[in-house]
């Protein structure tokens, strides 16, 4: 012995203690039926999980212009400053970038690791980064991994960051916020924001992995439903893994960040690129999302009667009108007895966990897709319903 310690033992120990508070993850296999059914464990059940927001997942042209690229080539043999940057994703970019009204497009392969190529970037030692509380993890990821001072406001407060900014004056400044944010559901309030990155000289990177294609028109997202654009959000991170039915990422910016990006993003130059198909059923999934008034109105639809319905029965919703629609529980294990509830009458609906959220504000993160039947909607609010008494008489 060197009298070293064990890492794998520390490794060990952090799960043990993790898995007596309810806090460990388990990876469950699941078949797809279609659209918004699954089978998991033997049991049939609805899907009100996903983030497939528009029920292109599942899309007759989307598996088409999939399977019709992957016949002629599966790889995309390497990154794509090498060779894997083909002619369907530089179309791809271009109609994205004409679609949102942005100088320039740079597609990456998942939102996380745009996060982590892009901030690093935009702000490093020296600088500040000013981050909404409830960020998503790729965006407090990337602020750490670019070394800037890390500061975070209070959730949807840019008073707050107006202070912080004032208690550092005199450095660079990034101000990042999710535009929906994925487990509560409610937006940033982009206006001030951009107006507080103006007066401050700072710059302003919004992710609107949650709006794109729900919000806004031609689904144009969280920008364009502020009434916003290009000029006062320059720096927009859009995904490819909810509305649009697939997975991948965009950066969205002027003309000399994405140049300067293309040598700079250490997570686009040394990771290969994704295959060439995925960026033909993304075109395809860009025109349906263009042309997806009826989808989002049916969506809008089903997001209404949910929350009337969660009204109705007293279950207790958060403020929000996407199709993220959290049941506030709190208590962990509780959370995790309602979806396991709510599992054996039949719907996946999963507990979201601290680190994910704030301790102490577990959750069930309901999520309404336009693939859900009126029905399923009222079905699934009887069965929340159900299990929420259920366990209520048990305590
Ligand atoms: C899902 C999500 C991401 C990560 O995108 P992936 O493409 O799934 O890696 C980034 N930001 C937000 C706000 C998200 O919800």
């Amino acid at each position: 012995m060197n009298g070293r310690p064990d890492p794998l033992a520390a490794l060990a120990e952090r799960h043990r203690r993790r898995a007596e508070l309810g806090l460990a993850r388990a990876l469950s296999p699941l078949a797809w039926l279609d659209a918004t059914r699954v089978r998991r464990n033997g049991r049939e059940l609805l899907c009100a999980a996903g983030n497939d927001y528009l029920g292109l997942a599942a899309d007759p042209a989307l598996r088409a212009a999939f399977s019709a690229a992957a016949a002629a080539r599966a790889g995309s043999s390497a990154s794509p400053l090498v060779c894997g940057h083909g002619e369907a994703p530089h179309e791809l970019a271009l109609a994205l970038a004409e679609w949102l009204g942005y100088p320039r497009v740079l597609l990456f392969a998942s939102g996380y690791q745009c996060a982590l190529a892009v901030i690093p970037a935009l702000i490093g030692r020296g600088g500040l980064c000013l981050l909404d509380r409830l960020c998503h993890a790729s965006l407090i990821d990337g602020a750490r991994l670019s070394g800037a001072r890390l500061l975070r406001y209070r959730h949807g407060d840019p008073e707050h960051a107006r202070s912080l900014l004032a208690a550092h004056p005199g450095q660079p400044a990034l101000i990042v916020s999710d535009a929906v944010f994925s487990m509560d559901g409610d937006e940033a309030p982009l206006a001030a924001l951009a107006a507080l990155a103006a007066e401050e000289g700072a710059l302003l990177l919004i992710d609107d992995a949650h709006g794109l294609g729900v919000l806004g028109p031609e689904g144009r997202g969280s920008v364009a439903a502020a009434g916003l654009s290009a000029r006062e959000v320059p720096l927009l991170i859009g995904t490819f893994g909810k509305a649009f039915g697939l997975c991948g990422a965009f950066l969205a910016g002027p003309e000399a960040v994405i140049e300067a990006l293309l040598s700079e993003a250490r997570g686009l130059i040394y990771s290969t690129a994704p295959p060439p198909a995925l960026a033909e059923a993304l075109r395809a999934a860009l025109a349906l999302v263009r042309a997806g008034d009826a989808r989002r109105a049916h969506l809008e639809r089903l997001i209404a009667r949910f929350r009337a319905g969660a009204e109705a029965l007293s279950i207790p919703l958060l403020p929000s009108r996407t199709p993220i629609q959290p049941v506030l529980i709190g208590d962990t294990s509780r959370a995790l007895a309602v979806s396991a509830r709510l599992e054996a009458r039949g719907f996946l609906v999963p507990a979201i966990r601290p680190p994910t959220v704030p301790s102490g504000t577990a959750r069930l993160r309901v999520s309404l897709s336009a693939a859900h039947r009126s029905e399923e909607v009222d079905a699934l609010l009887a069965a929340l319903a159900e299990s929420l008494a259920e366990r209520e008489a048990e305590v």
